[in-house]
């Protein structure tokens, strides 16, 4: 990317759209996340209700589809997330991403709020906005389906369902059934500017030539995920391949983070679900590791039924958190978080709320309607909650829609809350792994396991007995290879094949000039402090740098509660390291 770009700024208020000149300069020929950060601060004042027309949401391409490249097939999008308050960043797989970039636009920035519900559909000439009223209320399947009908080939959509219309604070944007723009409610704030949907369409996706070097490591990243072991899981089995070495590890969250091995483990494990489904490879192209997967039921009451996942985190919210015992009816309830457009981490561990609300019955401070939650494992009462959810239509789906830890003070329980920054954990299990627990405390988007994929050296035990300065310093060197991935818009699969010389490449042949590591590492320190003054501004403060309490105080199963001076110290061996001062705050 040269140092400067073109941005399509669209006004849903006005209905009118416009070309901006901006100014690239220092992103070393990356997007993603680095112009993501940029691009907030140029079109958004940090201080704005996330659901008024004053937010914005901002969406960078792929960046390295026009190569070619293996896992690169990948979008962002970056807003202020309605859930946390704060930097919502979220990226996403299919086909989107390439045909987006074919339009030649190097962002799109959507501002205001419609009148009317409306379509957003982007060429290589501009904007249009179509009247979408007949959309409103239907499934995200539905109005992906009837826009690809009405659209022409080399077109891609982006939708809502009832979740993101009602304002879900935990709305998705879905893309293709299971692709999700999830973990902060982009759907709300899509719902809030009523933006239906977003589509673009392009007839090629703008193939470039690459020098030599780029040419060998887009085939040796291609061959390591056509052929290493790494790949092949995948593969197999999709992200459900690790859902035995985390039970195994007591790694697992199961009943709401009181134990970290779920008791029916053995029926979520992925090597078992040949024998309720077929499965067949679904993959964002061009990827040889093809993890997605679409199923085909050959037993049960929906047999015959075709369904798209699940993935890990669908089984550990729901096979984890709400302790429901079948793989099988676990992609079901995941297939409808998806088709209402809500985050399936999110509505799992909201329904396991309510869940542990009614447990502990109608004593102390426990509110009454936690009665009309589902028992634990309930498919049937859980599925309809879920609905219940993404249309607010029972006081307890109205509460658990102002995401997990509003949900857990309307239910009385606010001490059983697991967020970071009011962001919900994916699943790991912080006090087992205590990595994990760093990055939820310091991910930018609140507990994340994927800003840092810190998760992998902590589940293969790579970071036993290291001391807090060289356990730090490892953190921040996956963290700034994460940032660049996502900066290169790179799927995070491919995390293993991107070392540092892979990563300097790519950024070489994007920038058109010799990129170094200590270049990247820069930038990374330079982005991450970007978000912070961001964040800052949102409202955040640095003590929110941690876990949530309960982790400091309870137990689980298979792990002490988390030493809360280990974890601080942790913390601010981190801030200084990124240049920032004793107090957390950028210097
Ligand atoms: S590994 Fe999975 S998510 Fe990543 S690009 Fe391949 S199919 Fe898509």
């Amino acid at each position: 990317m040269p140092d400067g770009g073109r941005v399509l700024f669209v006004d849903l208020s006005s209905g009118v759209s416009r070309t901006d000149e901006v100014d690239f300069e220092g992103l070393l020929g990356l997007g993603g996340k680095a112009l993501g950060i940029r691009l907030l601060e140029k079109y958004l004042s940090p201080e704005v209700d996330a659901l008024g027309p004053e937010n914005v949401v901002a969406i960078t391409p792929s960046l390295m589809a026009a190569y070619s490249l293996a896992g690169a097939n990948r979008f962002g999008a970056f807003t202020k997330s309605p859930l946390t308050g704060i930097w919502l960043e979220s990226y996403c797989g299919g086909t989107f991403g390439g045909i987006f970039t074919g339009t030649g636009w190097d962002a799109v920035v959507v501002s205001g709020a419609a009148k009317e519900p409306v379509h957003l559909h982007i060429e290589a000439t501009g904007a249009r906005l179509l009247p979408a009223a007949d959309l409103w209320g239907k499934d995200t399947f539905a109005v992906e389906d009837e826009l690809l009908e009405r659209l022409g080939k080399r077109s891609a959509v982006l939708a809502i369902g009832v979740g993101g219309e009602n304002l879900v604070n935990v709305a998705s944007v879905m893309h293709e059934r299971a692709h999700a723009l999830g973990r902060g409610g982009l759907g709300a704030v899509f719902g809030s500017k009523k933006l239906k949907a977003m589509s673009a369409t392009s007839p090629s996706g703008g193939r470039r030539e690459a020098g030599e070097p780029f040419v060998r490591i887009r085939k040796e990243i291609a061959d390591l995920a056509a052929k290493s072991p790494i790949g092949a899981g995948y593969r197999d089995f999709g992200t459900p391949a690790v859902t035995s070495l985390a039970n195994e590890l007591g790694a697992f969250p199961a009943d709401f983070f009181t134990k970290g091995t779920a008791p029916h483990r053995s029926t979520l494990e992925a090597e078992g679900w040949s024998e309720w489904a077929t499965r067949e490879h679904l993959p964002c192209p061009p990827c040889p590791m093809r993890c997605r997967k679409r199923l085909t039921l050959t037993e049960g009451p929906e047999k015959g039924r075709v369904i798209h996942g699940a993935e890990y985190e669908a089984l550990y919210s729901f096979g984890g958190s709400c302790l429901v015992e079948h793989a099988r009816d676990i992609a079901l309830l995941s297939e409808r978080c998806n088709q209402l457009g809500v985050d399936t981490v999110s509505a799992g561990n909201l329904v396991a709320a309510a869940i542990k609300a009614r447990e502990l019955g109608p004593a102390g401070t426990v509110s009454p309607f936690a009665k009309d939650a589902p028992a634990a494992g309930d498919v049937k009462a859980i599925d309809e909650l879920l609905q219940a959810i993404a249309t607010r239509s029972t006081s307890l789906g109205d509460a658990l829609a102002a995401g997990l830890d509003d949900a857990l003070a309307a239910l009385g329980i606010p001490e059983w809350s697991i967020t970071s920054k009011r962001l919900d954990p994916a699943g790991y299990e912080p006090r087992r792994l205590k990595g994990m627990a760093l990055s939820n405390a310091l991910s930018v988007r609140g507990a994340c396991h994927l800003r840092a994929a810190f998760y992998k050296p902590d589940l293969q035990g790579e970071l036993e007995g290291l001391d807090d300065t060289t356990y730090v310093e490892t953190y921040i060197d996956f963290e700034d290879r994460m940032m660049l991935l996502d900066s290169l818009t790179m799927c995070r699969f491919y995390r293993d094949f991107m070392n540092w010389e892979r990563i300097s490449i790519a950024a070489t042949e994007l920038h058109g000039a010799s990129v170094a590591k200590a270049d990247l590492q820069a930038l990374s320190t330079e982005t991450h402090t970007r978000i912070r003054h961001f964040s800052l501004a949102c409202g955040l403060i640095p003590a929110d740098d941690t876990v949530a309490e309960r982790f400091f105080r309870v137990p689980t199963d298979r792990a002490p509660a988390l030493d809360r001076a280990e974890l601080e110290r942790r913390v601010r061996i981190y801030w200084g390291k990124r240049g920032w001062g004793k107090d957390g705050l950028p210097r």
